[in-house]
């Protein structure tokens, strides 16, 4: 047995957001609680000790990535993910159908699951404006990153992310104006949303996935069967049913064809799954309201232990409030994951919807790219999206702390000058600082909306962060 359940510890009264404890066999999760993406068993620039210090109740790992590098074979006999990477909460791991999209059509078509899959969000701030390639970002980072072999720029900056300190550091270190400087700095200074289609690197039928490795060329073939057993060898505890995750620009022929798909695949991972794991059923149908329907309905009444929520959830934020509304209110009391979504705005609404737990690289990406949370007492809103811009030159001398209201190890050490100067110089010690604040920061917030679900004063939390009376 799993030794997986759910309980639901109370309801606000005004919305459907609810508080709740999943105990799995490694520890138990209270939520809502937005679970760290550690892509190859890592987030990026921490430590699991760093998760541990910070709290960290559990994390997300990638399925397809790990299964190419190291190999879920060699995890399995070093003992399994959580002493592979010395981690010892519960772990999710996805099942690997997210790459159906991001290596294949939103790679081709260059969008995101989340970037433009709210294209009115994107033209409405405008192309080229910091924060909208963090969006684009957030969970193409593995298709962008992580499965590439390290390019020449990657080794000599230890993987770190590319853009601005890339290019500045390019400029420090080959000069400005000499050819190779431009040249270099030229092929990473690129500045907005990249609008460039790229191969497809995914071929989809109905018996599975091929998926072509950036690293050497090779195809790799997974299937629910495969990606059950994946999952099996990395020994996490909660992990995904294979699915076919659709894009925004999918007809509904086509959506209305992946979910069928991604049904079978749903029986067939409840079949071949490990049964010491519990099992989370993914819904798709897009933004399509008979097809998430149909989906909602088909999910909910297989034998899964939780319930995610995948695929294409619209055009703009509202489309995907519209799609929760579709679907939360049909599900029963298992545990409901959202997969991909971060963003403090999106956290609330959807949290008010009845979502219990979410997973999204964005908070760890943008602190790497020099956004980093700022509470609304400090100064932070829905218009800043909640970051300050760390590279701008008014923190030079800046002594403050990041933000005077955090009391993680970044915030009770360093100012916002020396963190402008890691950063503008590329400093390794730059990542972890601004990923230890930015993910204290979260886990924060986190713990304050449950508290808030709990003392009833869910709405007033969320109207002091979004000012929305
Ligand atoms: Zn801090």
């Amino acid at each position: 047995m799993n030794r997986f359940s759910f309980e639901i510890l109370g309801r606000d009264k005004e919305t459907n957001a609810r508080l709740g404890l999943i105990r799995t066999r490694r520890g138990d999760i209270e939520t809502p609680y937005l679970v760290p993406v550690a892509t190859l068993g890592s987030v990026r620039a921490l430590g699991s000790d760093d998760l541990a210090s910070l709290g960290v109740q559990c994390t997300l790992a990638n399925t397809y990535h790990l299964h190419l590098k190291p190999g879920d074979e060699l995890i399995k006999r070093l003992g399994g993910l959580h002493r592979f990477m010395g981690f010892a909460g519960p772990l999710f791991t996805d099942s690997g159908g997210f790459q159906a999209f991001s290596l294949g059509f939103g790679r081709e078509h260059n969008i995101s699951k989340i970037g433009n899959i709210f294209p009115q969000e994107l033209s409405r701030v405008g192309a080229g404006q910091e924060g909208i390639q963090d969006e684009v970002d957030c969970r193409v980072e593995d298709s962008e990153r992580s499965l590439c072999e390290p390019s020449e720029e990657d080794e000599n900056l230890d993987s770190i992310d590319p853009g601005e300190i890339y290019k500045l550091n390019y400029r420090r270190d080959y000069g400005e104006n000499s050819k190779e400087g431009r040249e270099r700095s030229g092929k990473v200074a690129k500045k907005g949303p990249k609008i460039v289609k790229k191969e497809n690197l995914t071929r989809i039928t109905d018996d599975g996935i091929s998926f072509k490795s950036m690293a050497d060329g090779a195809w790799h073939f997974l299937n629910a069967e495969k990606s059950m057993k994946i999952q099996s060898n990395l020994d996490s505890d909660i992990i995904m049913a294979f699915d076919e995750c659709t894009s925004p620009l999918s007809d509904y022929e086509y959506t209305k064809k992946a979910m069928l798909r991604t049904h079978d695949w749903a029986d067939q991972s409840i079949r071949y799954h490990d049964k010491d794991q519990a099992i989370y059923g993914i819904i798709q149908g897009g933004w399509f309201e008979d097809l998430r329907n149909i989906s909602t309905e088909f999910i909910a009444s297989q034998s899964f232990d939780g319930i995610a929520i995948g695929g294409s959830l619209g055009n703009s934020k509202q489309d995907m409030h519209q799609v929760l509304d579709w679907t939360l209110p049909k599900l029963d009391d298992r545990p409901r994951h959202l997969l991909g979504i971060g963003e403090i705005d999106d956290i609330f609404e959807c949290v008010a919807r009845g979502v219990d737990t979410f997973d999204c690289v964005s908070p760890t990406r943008i602190a790497r790219r020099g956004s980093l949370f700022l509470s609304p007492e400090s100064g932070g809103s829905l218009q800043n999206k909640f970051h300050i811009n760390i590279k701008s030159a008014r923190f030079k001398s800046d002594e403050l702390p990041l933000d005077p209201n955090c009391s993680c190890p970044t915030c009770r050490t360093y100012s916002r000058a020396y963190l402008r100067h890691l950063y503008v110089c590329g400093e390794l010690t730059y990542f972890r600082l601004a990923t230890l604040h930015n993910l204290h920061f979260m886990l924060r917030f986190m713990e304050d909306l449950r508290e808030s679900i709990r003392a009833g004063t869910f709405l007033e939390l969320k109207n002091k962060w979004l000012r929305t009376i």
